[in-house]
């Protein structure tokens, strides 16, 4: 079913990113689910482009958070001819990557834009104060590429069971940053009670599912989202 939603903020979050922020209008998602957008390109095209919720229901908003593609046709739109108090229609919620309800502990793994359906589910955790050990593995380009830093800073200062690991494929080392890429700082070798929730690149999620499956990961308990 088609649901028209009124865009409320548009915020830059860096040059190439916008944070979306609609009205909920009653609707409602699982975090880490995502969203059909019904583009109008022109006057007589609709085009259909999947973005994923980055908030939670408990959250204000329903949020996405798009990266511009170049020449892309739906980023196109988004970012230069839809503006606050404009409407879109959305079909939802599409997707089974969703929060499971038991005590295991979490891993989080989130490489580029991949990171938007991941940030739903943390918000969701924050919420409940983060009842089981978490760990966000953050992989990026560079510094100015991460998203929503203050935010999960926060989380990680505010609450022990959130650990938060990130590393830049184009940065050298920080005091709170390491470099390379975000794989090869996932040291543990244990994955056997732990759900796991991977978005990134199809290519970038399915290393780091092999890897987990390679440490014991229990293949039904790996969630993975690529785009
Ligand atoms: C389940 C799902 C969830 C998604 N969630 C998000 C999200 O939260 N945030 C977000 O920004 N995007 C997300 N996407 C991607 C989004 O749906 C669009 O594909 C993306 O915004 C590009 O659309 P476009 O119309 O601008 O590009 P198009 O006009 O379709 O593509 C233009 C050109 O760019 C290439 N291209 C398309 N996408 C990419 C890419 N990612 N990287 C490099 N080249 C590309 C195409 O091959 C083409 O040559 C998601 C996709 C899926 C399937």
């Amino acid at each position: 079913m088609k649901h028209t939603i009124t865009l409320v903020k548009k915020e830059y979050l860096n040059k190439e990113v916008i944070k979306l922020s609609f009205n909920k209008h009653g609707l409602e998602w699982k975090s880490g689910q995502f969203g059909m957008f019904l583009l109008p390109i022109s006057s007589d095209e609709i085009i259909r482009r999947a973005y994923s919720f980055s908030s939670c229901l408990k959250n204000k908003y329903l949020e996405i958070i798009v990266k511009r593609v170049r020449n892309g046709v739906g980023t196109g739109y988004l970012f230069d001819n839809f503006e606050e108090n404009d409407t879109v229609e959305t079909m939802l919620p599409f997707g089974h990557m969703t929060l499971q309800n038991n005590t295991q502990e979490n891993i989080f793994v989130g490489v580029g834009i991949g990171i938007t359906p991941l940030l739903g589910m943390i918000r969701e955790l924050a919420f409940q104060g983060f009842p089981n050990k978490t760990t966000l593995y953050y992989g990026a380009r560079h510094k100015a590429d991460l998203i929503e830093q203050n935010e999960l800073r926060k989380y990680e200062k505010e609450y022990n069971n959130f650990h938060y690991i990130v590393s830049l494929s184009r940065d050298e080392k920080t005091s709170n940053t390491l470099s390379g890429r975000i794989l090869q700082h996932i040291t543990e070798q244990d994955f056997s009670k732990h759900n796991m929730y991977i978005c990134g690149s199809p290519e970038a999620s399915q290393d780091i599912k092999d890897l987990l499956l390679s440490r014991k990961a229990v293949d039904t308990s790996i969630f993975k989202e690529a785009f």
